[in-house]
């Protein structure tokens, strides 16, 4: 990607921040170069994307007014502009972030625009009004309102995507929408707002404030906010949820997560390795709800962990624009750092290594981390309960499946997770067993149609399919 440097904000139009020596620099995970700037957002510049952002649903004739087809419109608009910006997109997140650019296409290039397009669909068909039947005759009219300003807390491991799963519903809600990027991913966003500008959005619909977490948590408590919708940390989360509590003001919270794949007896897992990689390492590991604990029957372990760390070796680690890449850099120091020290307390603890567990071969420059497995992981052991956000698997042994679920349930996360199995009705049994928000049967794949989200400290509500819509409206009884 050639440097990118930006100058203004978007927050009613472009316009300039209010302190322009503030800027936030992103580094190259490659080549550890800056590869682009943006003005940091203050709390002045917050106090002005809220103020317009509410004028936007508050104003007579404004979004939250408008018939719901006419957001119908404006959001399709908004998909074909995005569209006209596939590739910039996928380009600009991947050297970013590290994620492999054949990630970056289907997932940061076209999800969004598909989410649009879904919700838009919702906006048409669904009535805002229903009149029902009165218990004791009469009738009431139930009415769903958008919530009004929503500002969207998106973290940089997949910062378009979980944009939209905010921003889709939000919008076909009638809300307006403050997001804030995450600082190491913030030139993606730049290519949103020429999307929303030539969509000729009304003014606020969407503004944009990229900045750290200070600015965030002012954003968070703001009092022209009406609800918070955050991706990102657990600590993050519990941090917006306790603010959000005292506020009384509606969350939503997606966290991290240590989902566990369970391999039943009969799985076949010779014939799955492309979904085992889809579902326990894309994106370099920096995913939430990958399932980074494999659960092995003792019946079949040595061949589970040989396919695994097999797979982990095969993997082709690089450049995350060659299109050939598996695996790319993590996306900072400090992240890579992270992961190293994780590596380094599981050996410690006594995991036995059987691949990866360095810096790959001629790869000494930027944030690149093998993929790893370590077999024999105890699931009591910081491996097996902490995420590490990196190219890292734990294999852990279970007798019978009454101890495999127990085991996939003794954790505090409850996010995502896998069963593997050739029978898939014996896996959806297990599945019904597992207490999390999701789980994949023979890979991991997440369906914008059907809800998703976390239990336990994995999170608060859930984004996706029709219940995400309601999480952006309240409803409200006219007693005719
Ligand atoms: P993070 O929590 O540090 O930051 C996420 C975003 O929140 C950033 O924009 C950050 O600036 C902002 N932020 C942080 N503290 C804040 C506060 N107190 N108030 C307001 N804003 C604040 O997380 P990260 O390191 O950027 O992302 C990685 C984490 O996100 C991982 O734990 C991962 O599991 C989680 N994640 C969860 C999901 C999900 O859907 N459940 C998806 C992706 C990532």
């Amino acid at each position: 990607m050639t440097s990118q440097h930006h100058d203004t904000l978007l927050l009613d139009g472009w316009v300039s921040p209010a302190i322009p020596s503030r800027r936030i620099e992103v580094v190259s995970p490659v080549t550890e170069r800056i590869i682009g700037s943006v003005p940091e957002a203050t709390e002045t510049d917050v106090d002005r994307a809220v103020a317009t952002a509410r004028r936007a649903v508050d104003a007579p004739g404004g979004w939250a007014s408008l018939l719901p087809e006419l957001w119908a419109a404006a959001l399709e608009r908004l998909a074909d502009s995005l569209d006209k910006r596939s590739s910039a997109m996928a380009e600009a997140v991947s050297s970013q972030n590290g994620m492999p650019i054949m990630v970056a296409r289907r997932s940061e290039a076209r999800l969004p625009a598909a989410l649009l397009r879904y919700y838009a669909g919702f906006a048409r068909r669904t009535p805002i009004e229903e009149d029902r039947p009165g218990l004791a005759g009469g009738t009431t009219r139930v009415r769903r309102e958008g919530l009004g300003v929503v500002a969207a807390i998106v973290p940089w491991n997949y910062p378009q995507c979980l944009a939209f799963f905010k921003l889709a519903p939000a919008l076909a809600a009638g809300c307006s929408v403050v997001i804030k990027p995450s600082p190491e991913a913030v030139l993606d966003s730049y290519v949103l707002a020429e999307a929303v500008l030539e969509a000729a959005l009304p003014d606020g619909v969407v503004t944009i404030v990229p900045a750290g977490r200070e600015v965030g948590a002012y954003l968070v408590s703001h009092p022209g906010v009406d609800k918070v919708s955050f991706t990102g940390s657990t600590a993050a989360g519990k941090a917006i949820g306790e603010v959000c509590g005292r506020l009384l003001r509606p969350v939503t919270l997606e966290l991290g997560g240590k989902s566990a794949a369970i391999v039943l007896d009969n799985a076949d897992l010779a014939a799955h390795t492309a979904q085992l990689f889809g579902a326990c390492l894309v994106n370099n590991g920096q995913t939430c709800y990958i399932s980074t604990r494999i659960l092995a029957p003792r019946s079949r372990y040595q061949e589970v962990v040989d396919t695994i760390s097999d797979l982990a070796r095969s993997l082709r680690v690089g450049d995350p624009l060659d299109p050939k890449t598996q695996i790319g850099p993590v996306v900072t120091r400090a992240q890579r750092d992270r992961i190293q020290h994780a590596i380094a307390t599981a050996r410690r603890d006594g995991a036995r290594l059987t691949a990866g567990g360095g810096t790959p071969a001629g790869l000494d420059h930027g944030w690149f981390v093998e993929p790893t497995v370590f077999a024999d992981v105890d699931n009591s052991s910081s491996l097996a309960q902490e995420e590490v956000f990196g190219p890292v698997l734990a294999v852990v042994p279970y007798g019978d499946v009454d101890e495999a679920v127990a085991l996939a349930n003794d954790s505090r996360y409850g996010l995502g997770g896998t069963v593997w199995s050739s029978d898939q009705e014996r896996a959806v049994a297990v599945a019904r067993r597992m207490r999390t928000g999701s789980v994949g049967i023979n890979g991991f794949m997440i369906d914008p149609a059907a809800p998703f989200g976390g239990v336990k400290d994995s999170g608060l509500g859930r984004e996706l399919g029709p219940e995400a819509l309601g999480s952006y409206q309240q409803v409200k009884s006219i007693y005719l």
